[in-house]
């Protein structure tokens, strides 16, 4: 029954069947789960007189003179005048002079197309046209296309697809079904393309919006199940931690103690511990990890903290051995920078149980190394581990205690969807002192501005940031780009040493600069979002970020964190491009909060459900009709059922079950799900 190619279907062969796999569409079933990007309503023709400019409708209008413009054979434009009772409509196709032997004279034809209305001339361009009762096709799907496909293949494809598949099985539970009254699978994806009324529409989308979330939700609980919680761990006590957070220099905030107590509590049960942590940058996750580290130690026990890049490894290790040093708690670093024979004697440390904790990057994971005893792994920035990754590290120790931590604030409503009773921490609150950064947005027009305040900054010896969305100049708007910036930055500044980073050169080419930011060999340093991810450089007080209406809110906010990060004031200068509405709501938002959370919340709700923040960082397949910022109360239904569902058949082996475990199965094999 699964897995019929689209080459069954009449009009696709190999050239068309390509086009279709651009977009993502090998099979059939993959066909009907394309849903429409839009619907053009075609049932009732408007009214000539009431059509506005830009919209796209349908009339029903009687020709009355057919003309061929200048030039030669078929490329001529046609020329169409016709009306109906409220008015005159002009109608254009081009390079279409054949299409006359279509039209006749004073017969009525619909016409569905773009329109355009100037002081009351109406005109319509190329529009899809027919005759008799042929144009009021009802309401017609629009989707997304590649070169290759048109609309209307996609249609009748869509058409074929959906009559082929008519008798697929039902991978819903019928419990389910029943209690929520959802609608059948083939009837809700018949009438997600080609919806009958407003309310098969409206059941067909909640049927097919509550399976995704009930996927998504029992993936969740089985991952969890099997790689979580569920795994059998030991208990870890020793009081290490306390003696670290006696001897920092600052108390922890409220927020970091609370957080701790869940993670040693996690530590100190029998269950391996798999928490997230969260919190906005600057928040003190690194203190936190320590202290957690520092509890394993103080047990005899191994632990690991692994970084996504170097030189955030080595900025970590740096902190660590200063902090750990006096405690007696041995830390080694693995990175691939390491010449062989640091690299030889790290690892006997580290099997011999010398070292206590192993700060890295993934050389951490690397074949070869072998721990004595690792009883806790911790990811900072987990979204930069691959999940293969992440798998490795686990099988290193004995089911060790993981910790993830992320810089990325998941809003709470998206919480609710993705992780639902999964152990979350979430340090909400910063470490007091912090002078506020001051966010400022200017235009094209006001950007020298922008500049003078950086350069004021640089004389006062402090170092700044420039970000660009782009490496190189896509649309040759000169200077817009991170190697356009530089070679401008370097030729008006000559006397300021600036360094350039992006995501083409190689790691130990992008370190290199880092460092010499870092040192404060460089003042300016240039760069696209490489650099979003946790470097420290308080001396940094400026950023300024070019083009920052191509940016996402959270990203911005991420990227903010850069500075602020010394004891002096820090400024955010967002220059808008282009300045969009949705662009200044974005800078309005960013302007007038610091609070990450917030910020994610409004990201959310400004984003389509199409691009969700979080889904691709948290390596979450995508929910395509789904949006958990609209759709939570479904998504609440859904996980409540989801739960008893898998409490009553945990397995997903009963009869009337199995059909969803297969589709569970082929919706998330691979995908980070399954290993959260
Ligand atoms: P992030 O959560 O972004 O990783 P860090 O762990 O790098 O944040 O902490 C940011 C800065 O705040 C560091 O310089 C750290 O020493 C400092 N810090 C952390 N916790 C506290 C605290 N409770 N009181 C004062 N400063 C703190
Ligand atoms: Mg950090």
């Amino acid at each position: 029954m699964r897995s019929k190619s689209v080459t069954l279907l009449k009009g696709v062969g190999p050239k068309k069947a390509q086009s279709l796999e651009k977009l993502g569409i090998r099979t059939l079933e993959d066909l009907v789960r394309t849903y429409p990007r839009s619907y053009e309503d075609r049932r009732s023709p408007k009214a000539v007189s009431s059509l506005t400019d830009g919209e796209k409708a349908l009339v029903r209008a009687r020709v009355l003179l057919v003309t061929k413009g200048r030039g030669f054979g078929r490329n001529r434009t046609l020329r169409i005048l016709a009306e109906d009772s409220s008015g005159r409509l002009e109608v254009l196709f081009f390079h279409a002079a054949y299409l006359d032997k279509a039209f006749r004279s004073g017969n009525e034809y619909f016409f569905f197309g773009k329109v355009k209305n100037e002081n009351g001339r109406i005109t319509m361009f190329q529009p899809d046209f027919g005759g008799g009762a042929d144009g009021a096709e009802g309401i017609l799907p629009v989707y997304s296309l590649s070169k290759g496909v048109s609309q209307k293949d996609m249609r009748s494809y869509m058409a074929q697809a959906l009559e082929l598949l008519k008798d697929q099985p039902e991978p819903l539970p019928a419990s389910v079904i029943e209690k929520r009254g959802l609608a059948p699978l083939s009837r809700a994806l018949g009438s997600i393309h080609f919806p009958e009324n407003e309310s098969a529409y409206k059941i067909a989308r909640y049927r097919l919006i509550y399976e995704e979330f009930f996927c998504l939700r029992s993936a969740l609980l089985l991952s969890k199940d099997r790689f979580g919680q569920g795994r059998e761990g030991r208990s870890v006590v020793s009081g290490g931690s306390v003696r670290f957070v006696s001897a920092l220099p600052y108390e922890l905030t409220s927020a970091q103690k609370r957080c701790l107590d869940e993670i040693l509590k996690d530590m100190a049960g029998t269950r391996a511990m798999n928490r997230l942590l969260q919190g906005d940058v600057g928040s003190g996750k690194t203190a936190v990890a320590a202290a957690a580290l520092a509890e394993a130690a103080g047990a005899g026990l191994q632990a690991a903290f692994m970084a996504p890049t170097e030189i955030l490894a080595r900025q970590h290790f740096e902190n660590l051995s200063r902090w750990f040093g006096p405690l007696g708690i041995r830390t080694d670093i693995l990175i691939g920078s390491l010449t062989a024979s640091e690299r030889k004697k790290a690892l006997e440390r580290i099997a011999s149980g010398e070292t206590d904790v192993v700060v890295g990057t993934h050389a951490v994971i690397s074949e070869g190394v072998v721990f004595h005893d690792l009883a806790l792994v911790i990811t900072d920035e987990q979204h930069r581990f691959g999940v293969n990754q992440r798998k490795k590290l686990n099988q290193k120790g004995e089911n060790p205690d993981v910790l993830v931590m992320t810089a990325t604030p998941i809003p709470r409503t998206l919480a609710v969807v993705l992780y639902g009773d999964l152990d979350v921490s979430v340090i909400d609150e910063l470490p007091p002192g912090r002078i506020p950064i001051k966010t400022l947005s200017y235009t094209e027009q006001s950007r020298r501005e922008a500049y003078r305040l950086m350069l004021d900054e640089l004389k006062k010896g402090r170092q700044a940031y420039i970000v660009a969305p782009y490496i190189e100049d896509p649309d040759s708007r000169e200077g817009r780009s991170a190697e356009g910036l530089y070679a401008e930055f370097r030729k008006e500044h000559p006397d300021i040493s600036c360094g350039l980073v992006h995501g083409l050169l190689k790691q130990s080419e992008k370190d290199e600069v880092m460092e010499a930011f870092k040192r404060g060999d460089i003042s300016v340093l240039i760069a696209t979002v490489v650099i979003e991810v946790g470097i420290d450089v308080p001396n940094a007080s400026v950023m300024i970020i070019e083009d920052s209406e191509r940016f996402g809110l959270a990203q911005l906010h991420q990227l903010r964190g850069r500075v602020g990060r010394g004891g002096y004031l820090s400024y955010c200068l967002l220059i808008l491009g282009e300045a969009q509405e949705i662009a200044r709501q974005r800078a309005e938002i960013l302007c007038g909060s610091s609070d990450g959370f917030y910020i994610a919340e409004k990201d959310l709700d400004m984003r389509g459900p199409g691009e969700l923040f979080g889904f691709r960082q948290h390596g979450l397949p995508q929910l395509s009709l789904a949006d958990p910022a609209r759709h939570l109360e479904v998504a609440r239904r859904a996980g409540e059922d989801a739960a008893e569902l898998l409490a009553a058949d945990p397995g997903l082996e009963k009869p009337e079950d199995k059909a969803f475990g297969k589709l569970l199965r082929e919706k998330f094999t691979g995908a980070d799900v399954l290993t959260l």
